[in-house]
């Protein structure tokens, strides 16, 4: 998606958190929330693509973006990170929990510790951070939306040999979402999960596959079309739309809903 003139301003006046934001998803989405009215803080590791679309964004509209290099898994950077997008633009309206990895990918036996907790620590680690550091300000506003990217693997996709790791943080995502919306609704603040299915990212490029992987691999045969509503993977923009949408007050009496988003895909497998 290009950068261009909103359709619809609602987020004028509010801040948006986006972890992963340099590529795909996140990167998707605060273009959206920012041509729809939001300053953006956008959270990712050191790259490149993070900080070239902070730019693209402040041409769009001055000063809406703020492009930081953090470690969602690291807490003191996370803690400084929000510190930071709420001295500059004043408070927190809605945090999109999506920086992810696929990790490694093997048998369980052949995956070392350090393989398992990078993956937690990244997937799982990162959104509790996310959250925990993001809370105290959108109590202060009265209210807030939090949306968090899980995934059909670990939730309605169990067939992804190999993926034990990703596919734990995924549903771990999702439960911590549900407990967070019942732990926060009294403070007016929403908790959604959305769960892809295929998406054309960059994603591919956080996968380490190990040498045994063909061990415990069941071969399947998926039907043609395996995503039969898209004919293929969907794209980043069609999740940016869902997050805009949980994001808004069109959705103000959803939370600790799992929604899904994949052209029909885990209905196949
Ligand atoms: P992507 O690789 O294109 O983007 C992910 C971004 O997260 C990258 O910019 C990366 O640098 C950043 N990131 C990774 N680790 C980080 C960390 N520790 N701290 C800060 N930033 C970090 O991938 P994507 O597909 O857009 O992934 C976004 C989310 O969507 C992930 O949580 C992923 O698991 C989930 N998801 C993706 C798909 C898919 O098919 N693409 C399907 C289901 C779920």
């Amino acid at each position: 998606m290009s950068p261009n003139i909103a359709k619809k301003q609602r987020f004028i006046g509010k801040t948006a958190i986006i972890t992963g934001a340099g590529s795909g998803i996140g990167r998707a989405t605060a273009i959206q929330l920012a041509r729809e009215g939001a300053n953006v803080a956008l959270f990712d590791l050191v790259n490149e693509r993070n900080f070239e679309l902070e730019q693209k964004l402040n041409k769009l509209r001055k000063d809406c973006a703020l492009a930081l290099d953090v470690d969602t898994s690291d807490s003191e950077r996370m803690e400084e990170a929000v510190r930071q997008t709420v001295d500059r633009f004043g408070g927190l309206d809605i945090v999109f929990a999506n920086a992810g990895i696929n990790g490694a990918v093997g048998p369980i036996e052949e995956l070392s510790l350090s393989d398992w907790e990078h993956t937690m620590s990244v997937n799982l680690t990162g959104t509790f951070l996310t959250l925990k550091y993001s809370i105290p300000h959108l109590k202060k506003k009265g209210k807030g939306s939090i949306i968090i990217t899980s995934s059909i693997n670990g939730n309605s996709r169990f067939a992804s040999f190999g993926w034990s790791p990703y596919s734990t943080t995924k549903a771990g995502q999702v439960a911590f979402a549900k407990m967070a919306a019942l732990e926060l609704a009294k403070f007016k603040i929403r908790v959604n999960v959305i769960c892809p299915g295929a998406i054309s990212t960059n994603i591919d490029e956080s996968t380490e596959f190990n040498e045994e992987i063909g061990a415990i691999v069941i071969p399947i045969e998926f039907p043609e079309g395996a995503q039969p509503l898209a004919d293929g993977p969907g794209k980043p923009d069609n999740v940016a739309e869902l997050v805009s949408f949980l994001a808004s007050d069109e959705s103000i009496h959803i939370t600790g809903a799992q929604i899904v988003i994949d052209g029909a895909e885990s209905l196949l497998s």
